[in-house]
């Protein structure tokens, strides 16, 4: 059985009482533990720590990991104003978007940074702002997300500018009179310290046929282990090679670069958890599965039925009492068959019972590993169910209010009817 994390269970049955459910908690303690691991990032030359602000978006937990020292990575021209809205200054923020925002020019202006990610992004760059700075975002050629739909290089990716189109980038550098002073190479390497090794060569590869380059980013992607028997990155020795890449460079080329690395999931992955209800059971009889029912899904937590992906979960009985255990699958509330909490590792399709306390209706159930790519990625207002609460467990103990739930007014607030069927 897994074992709960972040919060005891006296705190899960107060998040539940205080804020109803379901309802993200994010821990201060453990995002802060997080950011000092990632500022800590073996470097030679200087060190930014982007905090790739898609993974979480909440302002709460932005603004705590900015005051904790990190910079911010935005996907797209919203992110970057969401955190300037939290307090980012917009100099530590940089723009790295599959879609050039209509407000480029503006951001621009205020002082976001720019890494285009193609060669048209560059153009356009280079026509609003001949003569300037600019970053570019490479594909080296090399992939290792843990599958395809979360590979981010090699050829099969479409995020960057492909590396051996360097003539191009030197031919509209050159047109517009652009500074090329920051390369960005992120594949998404995980937890393995030779395709670190691996991607910091290719990268400075590029580099060094980039003479005016200083900064150069490889990205995030840092494994994390969710369930017990998984491992997070060690990033001192993800690091290290990176380090000796770096190191190696200066050596050869004379050019000290500085390092930056733009860590999502690692900063917020194990640091947020969803606590939810049971709200039903059901069997399908002696040669069936035992079914949980729980009032999220879908609506917070995409991750396992799209990738198959494991998070630990617990059964928090109230009040607490003697119960025995059983084997059962966790249904979310959305009307879809793939609304599955406990599908089979990295096969959504399968289904892979979980052994749990014996549930009874109303008892709170704890998701952990649910600060990335949940409350900002999930399938929201789908069935028509509100956003979820968010919360902070702060360093003194208490809980805080991030995100009320939302209500159906909020929901329908943009909708209205055409004259003909109004009446
Ligand atoms: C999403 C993203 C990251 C963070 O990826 P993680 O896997 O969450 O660490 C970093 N850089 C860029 C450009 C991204 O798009």
């Amino acid at each position: 059985m897994e074992r709960l994390s972040l919060l005891s269970e006296d705190q899960v049955r107060a998040v539940q009482h205080q804020f109803g459910t379901p309802t993200f908690v994010y821990s201060q303690k453990a995002l802060e533990s997080q950011a000092q691991k990632a500022l800590a990032f073996p470097h030679v030359h200087g060190l930014t720590v982007r905090y790739a602000v898609k993974a979480c978006p909440a302002a709460g937990v932005i603004r705590i990991l900015n005051r904790a020292g990190l910079h911010i990575d935005a996907s797209s021209g919203y992110e970057a104003l969401r955190a300037m809205r939290a307090g980012v200054p917009s100099a530590q923020i940089q723009l790295t978007a599959q879609q050039l925002p209509d407000n480029l020019a503006d951001l621009v202006r205020q002082g976001v940074l720019f890494n285009a990610c193609s060669l048209h992004q560059l153009a356009a760059y280079g026509q609003l702002f001949p003569g300037r700075e600019v970053s570019i975002r490479v594909n080296p050629g090399l992939g290792s997300g843990h599958s395809n739909r979360t590979n981010t290089g090699g050829p099969s990716s479409s995020f960057g500018i492909w590396h051996e189109h360097l003539d191009q980038v030197l031919a509209t550098v050159d047109e517009h009179n652009l500074q090329l002073t920051g390369l960005h190479s992120h594949i998404g390497s995980g937890s393995d310290p030779a395709v670190w090794q691996h991607c910091a060569r290719l990268t400075l590869g590029v580099a060094a046929k980039l003479p005016e380059v200083r900064r150069v980013s490889m990205g995030g992607g840092f494994k994390i282990g969710r369930m017990a028997d998984e491992v997070s990155t060690d990033l001192h020795k993800a690091g290290q090679p990176v380090a000796d890449e770096f190191n190696r460079f200066a050596q050869e080329h004379g050019r000290k670069l500085h390092l930056e690395i733009e860590p999502g999931t690692f900063l917020v992955g194990n640091a947020g958890a969803i606590v939810c209800s049971v709200v039903d059971m059901v069997n399908t009889g002696p040669q069936g599965y035992c079914f949980i029912k729980v009032n999220s899904g879908m609506t917070e937590v995409l991750r396992p039925s799209l990738y198959g992906a494991q998070h630990p979960i617990v059964v928090v009985p109230a009040p607490p009492e003697e119960r025995g255990q059983g084997a059962y699958l966790i249904a979310g509330h959305c009307c879809e068959s793939g609304d599955i909490l406990t599908p089979a590792a990295n096969n959504p399709e399968e289904l892979a019972p979980r052994v749990l306390t014996e549930p009874r209706i109303g008892d709170a159930v704890f998701i952990g590993g649910c600060g990335a790519y949940c409350a900002g990625m999930a399938a929201k207002n789908y069935n028509s169910f509100p956003e979820a609460c968010e919360v902070l467990l702060g360093t003194d103990g208490e809980l805080h209010l991030l995100r009320q739930r939302q209500t159906l007014d909020q929901i329908l607030a943009n909708e209205s009817l055409p004259a003909f069927l109004s009446t």
